[in-house]
């Protein structure tokens, strides 16, 4: 079996991060959009640090104007995430890029999502979940209008509720509101902390959002005790350790702190995040851990599950998931 056809699990990546450049340029020549300025020459995303990134990201999002788009997005990022093996995914979807924040838009965009996600799933063996997803730097009334988002369509497609965006931009205490809604709602939840906040923020997260896993959560490794507390409260660490090397996060990969991680006993996941604009794709990833730790195909099973023990879905898509794993 090679690292691109073994079955993987992935739960951090967020749905318009994923968008092939192609398809964005497609999009934005379709309506007449000039966003020639976020691609280098050879077609690829072009920025220069977290917050110019951040920038790019959203200015591609301009092309992504309706739920067909989104429907059309949809199956052009499961297309190319089956092909790499995955065979269930989670993706991050803001509220805010899809219908301003708005719950009867929202449910538009996400018809149109989930329309495409179920055909994925029967032409393609791939099932997707949606974590409606905040941006922190949007502040925190806008977090709450997307978690009342969040709350309204809460099922067996919409599961969790998560933020992103600029890290050092307040503090978790800002979005506990939002939270606690998408808490009483049911929603299973997951942060962005410890990619570029430090320890102190993954810290300050468990404690006043009071989530069950963490996005990257990479500086867990300077602070021995909060390791200690991940591992006591079972939460479960999102890593994406091509992007965190792509964007400087961490050190490069035989420094990234993954492997030390898991020997102390946390429990950590593999994800793409934004594949296109880390230059990376979940085979990538595996053959990177390979590489630089010595990962066997047991190593990658183990990831695996889990990934899918700390999935964001019912024990019925679990059985299904657990024997595309078996069956590989
Ligand atoms: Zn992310």
């Amino acid at each position: 079996m090679t690292y691109k056809s073994m079955p993987k699990v992935e739960l951090h990546t967020h749905i318009e991060g994923c968008a092939p450049p192609a398809f964005i340029r497609s999009l934005a020549k379709e309506k007449s959009i000039d966003i020639s300025g976020i691609f280098n020459a050879d077609g690829t995303y072009a920025y220069r640090d977290f917050n110019h990134f951040l920038e790019v990201y959203e200015a591609a999002c301009t092309t992504l104007q309706g739920p067909q788009d989104f429907y059309r997005l949809t199956k052009a990022v499961l297309e190319e995430s089956a092909s790499h093996g995955v065979v269930y995914q989670e993706t991050f979807v803001s509220p805010d890029f899809c219908g301003g924040g708005d719950v009867s838009a929202w449910r538009e965009y996400l018809a149109a999502i989930e329309d495409a996600a179920t055909e994925a799933e029967r032409d393609l063996g791939i099932t997707l979940k949606c974590v409606a997803t905040c941006v922190r730097h949007f502040g925190g009334e806008k977090a709450q209008a997307a978690a009342k988002c969040a709350a309204e369509t809460k099922g067996d497609f919409v599961t969790g509720f998560g933020m992103g965006g600029a890290e050092t931009f307040g503090r978790p205490a800002d979005y506990a509101y939002a939270y606690d809604m998408a808490r009483e709602a049911g929603l299973s939840l997951t942060c962005h902390a410890g990619e570029w906040g430090g320890p102190e923020m993954i810290a300050e997260t468990l404690r006043d959002l009071k989530v069950t896993r963490i996005g990257h959560g990479v500086d867990a490794i300077k602070d021995p005790a909060l390791m200690q507390q991940i591992v006591e409260t079972d939460v479960t660490l999102e890593v994406c350790p091509g992007s965190n090397v792509f964007l400087k996060a961490t050190g490069g990969w035989a420094d990234h702190p993954i492997q030390k991680l898991r020997d102390a006993g946390v429990k950590v996941t593999v994800s793409t995040d934004d594949p296109p604009f880390f230059s990376t794709t979940m085979t990538d990833e595996f053959n990177m851990l390979a590489q630089t730790f010595g990962w066997t195909e047991d190593d990658f099973n183990e990831v695996n599950q889990t990934a899918l023990a700390a999935a964001f879905c019912d024990a019925d898509t679990r059985a299904t998931v657990a024997k595309r794993l078996e069956q590989a």
